[in-house]
């Protein structure tokens, strides 16, 4: 079940809640007993975000035969 963390606008205590995504939108009150929350956009664990080092690897696309030049300073 994901979390959603809400930041109460009455007294500024951060909190966060386990509930349904279905709820996800639901106002939240505070612990405090304060109802005038608003909810965070947190880093929730996603998958599919592949964000660092999750470069595809590409074939390299040299149309013959190579070396450093084609052919001119190395052979
Ligand atoms: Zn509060």
């Amino acid at each position: 079940m994901p979390r959603y963390d809400f930041r109460c606008r009455a007294c500024g205590a951060t909190f966060e809640l386990r509930r349904p995504m279905a709820q996800a939108n639901d106002p939240a009150v505070c612990p405090q007993g304060h109802q005038d929350t608003v909810k965070l956009l947190s880093t929730v664990a996603v998958t599919g975000a592949a964000s660092a080092g999750g470069a595809p690897q590409q074939a390299p696309s040299a149309g013959g035969g190579g070396g450093c030049c084609g052919g001119g300073c190395c052979g």
